[in-house]
């Protein structure tokens, strides 16, 4: 893939309350444009080619093409829209301007990532690839479902319904298609549309395979005032760093009151201060990851689904006291089978049952990691012996029946804000592009 679309249409206009009027990709943050900056990126992943779309501020951008500070080795073509058309209609209308497969690109977006894994996203079988990431905001954001393997099945365009819990799996503005999915725009939407919250429901509606990547590192819309100073504050420097230490969190036990197998949302009882120990940990520099056996799913005493809307719950509460969690890795299996409703398919010995290494494996490749400086906090010897495997240091945590900690040589902390307490701080590196 050589080529990288750049919708560049937005007016600013929810930045004009400040008196700002300057074409969003134009803005600076810490000194460069945001446009210099997406294709310094985009260049590191490989890209060669960049298409600009234009709206009607067109004559600003393209007077201060020349003056940008860009690779002599990247051509920049433009396309100017005659008329307002939408982040859909743009690129329909860029149709006979596009390569086979290419990245599309909000321009109001601060990056800061390896888009490499989302370059390589559409493959056999996948038409689009959303990159996603956790969001700081989103009630905000419009969310995506997915299922076990990352396949995209829905989307939840905000505003959302209360009571409803959509996964805190945010699009974030940056997508790889393939032509054919633009060709498939084509035939259906002839005038302004959103791809959003029209053009991609409507391809995943015919059929199209789609599939998300998770961010690894910093991606921002610069919507607001209050988004620009928080890249330019100190988020930037952890966020942005590609490899960073990460908190691997166990689920029943550490987050939650361990009910037996939790089916419900009416069953999860956060343990107390779980969202001010994420939030603080994170504060410290560190991601956190929740990798969680759940073999009810393969017993049949809940779905995928139900799990779904049980973490989403989780992140709703987490977000109310801005706190986050990367990712959240399962593994559905069990390994006996004989049980009455179970599902044959789950019955398996499989690679990631804790404490086996598969899911610990999927965050690895998700998220560049210091393991050295990265722990796994649980409540089971399994816990451990997962952190063993894979080189993470381990934290206890009290489990409901002493007898598991009967050999154990550590002391457990007493919950999980008694070891955010205890965590150092991770020192990140400043240069964010010596790591890729
Ligand atoms: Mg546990
Ligand atoms: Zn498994």
């Amino acid at each position: 893939m050589k080529q990288a679309v750049i919708a560049c249409g937005g007016l600013g206009t929810r930045l004009t309350e400040k008196g700002i009027m300057t074409p969003k990709c134009l803005l600076e943050v810490n000194g460069v444009t945001i446009l210099e900056r997406q294709i310094e990126v985009l260049q590191h992943s490989g890209i060669t080619k960049i298409l600009l779309l234009l709206g009607s501020q067109s004559h600003e951008i393209s007077s201060r093409l020349p003056n940008l500070s860009v690779d002599a080795q990247i051509e920049i073509e433009t396309l100017v829209e005659s008329r307002k058309m939408g982040t859909g209609g743009a690129l329909v209308n860029a149709l006979h301007r596009l390569d086979e497969s290419f990245l599309y690109v909000y321009g109001d977006i601060y990056l800061d990532c390896n888009l490499t894994p989302l370059v390589n996203s559409v493959s056999t079988g996948i038409e689009v690839g959303i990159l996603t990431r956790a969001s700081d905001h989103m009630q905000d954001s419009n969310l995506v479902s997915v299922g076990m393997d990352d396949e995209i099945c829905g989307f939840h365009l905000k505003p959302h319904p209360v009571g409803l819990y959509p996964r805190n799996i945010a699009m974030t503005g940056l997508y790889a298609f393939k032509k054919s999915s633009v060709t498939r725009l084509s035939v259906e939407f002839h005038s302004t549309f959103d791809l959003d919250s029209e053009g991609l429901p409507h391809l995943l509606g015919a059929g199209c395979k789609m599939e998300i990547v998770r961010n690894n590192g910093l991606v921002k819309d610069i919507g607001t005032m209050d988004r620009i100073s928080s890249v330019t504050g100190e988020e930037s420097i952890t966020q942005g760093t590609m490899a960073r230490p990460c908190i691997f969190l166990d689920r029943d036990g550490v987050i939650n009151r361990p009910n037996g197998h939790i089916s419900s949302i009416e069953e999860f009882e956060l343990l107390p201060e779980v969202p001010e120990a994420i939030a603080l940990i994170r504060r410290k520099g560190f991601r956190t990851i929740v990798v969680t056996n759940q073999p009810g799913i393969a017993r049949g005493d809940f779905n995928w689904q139900n799990l779904e809307s049980i973490h989403g719950f989780f992140e709703e509460k987490l977000a109310k006291k801005r706190a986050l969690v990367d990712a959240i890795y399962v593994c559905p299996h069990h390994p006996e089978r004989g049980f009455p409703g179970e599902v044959p398919k789950f019955k398996i010995v499989c690679e990631c049952r804790k404490p086996k290494s598969g899911l610990f494996l999927r965050a690895f490749r998700d998220f560049p990691t210091v393991i050295s400086q990265s722990w796994m906090v649980g409540d089971q010897i399994s816990d451990r012996e997962a952190a063993k495997h894979v080189g993470l240091n381990f934290a206890a945590l009290p489990n409901l029946d002493p007898l598991h900690w009967t050999n154990s040589q550590e002391k457990p902390f007493e919950n999980l804000m008694e070891f955010a307490k205890s965590l150092a701080p991770f020192e990140p590196k400043v240069e964010l592009y010596d790591h890729y």
